[in-house]
């Protein structure tokens, strides 16, 4: 039997979406925009999702666009803002540890002539306020820091960000993709203006998200053609995917208290048991503003792949850096915005625990990685010139 503990790359999708999804691929497959019975089903289902989106996050539900992705609700939010509010200026602000959803979409704006400003972090992961609030000059349009980071698991003071971001009148966009059914999330009372979301990272199915944007702010549209989405967002609705979402945020949302205690408890005890049986290993990210579920420990002298090669043949599925990043050597910019060395990052392992996770899997886990970590150390040569010089 396979341990999946990389619920930060992508979920299992929960049996009642999946069923509630069925049925929209055999007897509900009507176009939304047809007007005859099958159209005006598959119509109201896409409206009740949308129900059910917006109140997970406590909006409304013409503030909720559907969308392709995390991803697209991130390039989305930042472009449209780019597009709508130059004639206000060119200043767009965000953090270094952005997924790159973000942070490459950044980039290509500031290609276009943008002024882009990179906050740094501390070393839990989490961006100055006091900073934030001397970046903002008469220029910027939009903040876009992210609500949960998905590497290291640290939850950014979101509150206190659009709060900043309120009294300077400036747009505040979050990637919450981490952190919905983790954190309980009142876009009203967290001075949260856009919101992105994926459905995969809470049970249920790839290929949909949303994207929340508070009424009065002028969105642009992002892909041309019909008038779906209110005219912001052409294409057939994926009305499928849409309703397995709103099962999933419904079933995500429902008892967020007790499944932050459930996990926290789980991710402190294998964070423990690791970090005192194996020496030279550290915990990044906070320590306690922390995804639940979020374990992510380095290991000093060894190589991350290695360390996930050897976990897999064990059968445990979990992480180094993040999903997008491994396959590449470059090492995760967000362990280097903490300030850990090259080495350091490379030997990072990242679990993500879900609800069906154990106790006996966190045991597992952690004493198969006391032999990885102890096996790859032995045939390290950094090790052996460390060991000998002490
Ligand atoms: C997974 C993830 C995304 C991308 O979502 P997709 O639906 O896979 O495109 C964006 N931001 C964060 C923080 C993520 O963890």
């Amino acid at each position: 039997m396979r341990i999946y503990v990389d619920n930060a790359a992508t979920t299992k999708p929960d049996e009642r979406v999946v069923n509630e999804m069925l049925l929209y691929y055999t007897e509900y497959f009507g176009n939304p925009s047809s007007i005859y019975a099958e159209g005006a089903e598959a119509k109201r289902a896409v409206e009740t999702a949308r129900e059910k989106v917006a109140k997970a996050i406590v909006a409304e539900p013409r503030e909720i666009y559907f969308t392709g992705s995390g991803t697209e609700a991130d390039n989305w939010a930042i472009r449209s803002i780019a597009k709508a509010y130059i004639g206000k200026g060119n200043h767009i602000i965000t953090s270094s540890v952005e997924h790159h959803a973000v942070l490459h979409t950044c980039q290509e704006l500031e290609k276009e002539g943008y002024r882009v400003t990179y906050l740094p972090v501390d070393e839990y992961g989490r961006v100055s306020l006091d900073e934030l609030e001397k970046a903002i000059d008469d220029e910027t349009i939009l903040v876009s820091v992210m609500f949960a980071n998905n590497e290291i698991g640290t939850i950014m003071p979101i509150k206190q960000i659009g709060e900043i971001c309120r009294q300077h009148g400036v747009i505040f966009h979050t990637d919450a993709v981490q952190a919905i059914g983790m954190v309980p999330i009142d876009v009203n009372e967290l001075n949260i203006d856009m919101l992105s979301m994926t459905a995969h990272k809470f049970h249920g199915p790839k290929g949909v998200g949303a994207l929340y944007v508070r009424k009065g702010i002028n969105l642009k549209p992002f892909i041309t053609g019909g008038a779906q989405e209110r005219g912001k967002r052409a294409a057939t609705e994926n009305v499928p995917a849409i309703v397995g979402m709103g099962k999933a945020i419904e079933l995500a949302t429902e008892n967020i208290p007790d499944k932050q205690k459930k996990l926290s408890e789980l991710r402190d005890y294998y964070i423990k048991r690791v970090l005192d049986t194996i020496p030279y290993s550290r915990l990044n990210g906070h320590p306690t503003e922390r995804l639940a579920g979020n374990a992510n420990i380095s290991f000093q002298f060894i190589e991350g792949e290695g360390m996930l090669l050897r976990l897999d043949m064990k059968g445990i599925s979990a992480s180094s850096g993040s999903a997008c990043t491994s396959g590449s050597l470059d090492p995760s910019h967000v362990l280097l915005a903490i300030g850990l060395k090259h080495e350091e990052a490379h030997g990072s392992l990242r679990v993500s625990f879900d609800e069906s996770n154990t106790k006996e899997q966190a045991d597992y886990i952690a004493e198969s990685l006391k032999d990885i970590v102890e096996l790859l150390r032995s045939m390290s040569p950094l090790y052996e010139d460390f060991v000998k010089g002490k």
